[in-house]
């Protein structure tokens, strides 16, 4: 699942992993050529990671970050739930 793709409108590419536990910004340009992706567990963390773009001039879709902070806060109805609740 994608949450930006490279385009017109975008300077990032943001994915899920298929098992759904990484967030992944790939061929970041705001990461070293070495280690060209960004990854992270939480939407908030992503959501700091895709405000960094934004300082840096990049395009972000303005729909991934809503579909961001709304992920954001449905984990952080979950945290803390107890655990038949989470999937
Ligand atoms: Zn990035």
């Amino acid at each position: 699942m994608s949450y930006a793709r490279f385009g017109p409108n975008s300077s990032v590419y943001v994915f899920r992993t298929f098992d759904g536990r990484t967030l992944v910004c790939q061929l970041c340009k705001l990461e070293l050529l070495d280690q060209p992706d960004f990854e992270t567990t939480n939407a908030e963390g992503m959501l700091s990671h895709l405000a960094a773009h934004v300082d840096a001039g990049h395009q972000v879709p303005e729909r991934a970050i809503q579909r961001l902070a709304h992920q954001a806060l449905v984990d952080a109805l979950f945290r803390g739930a107890p655990a038949r609740l989470s999937h």
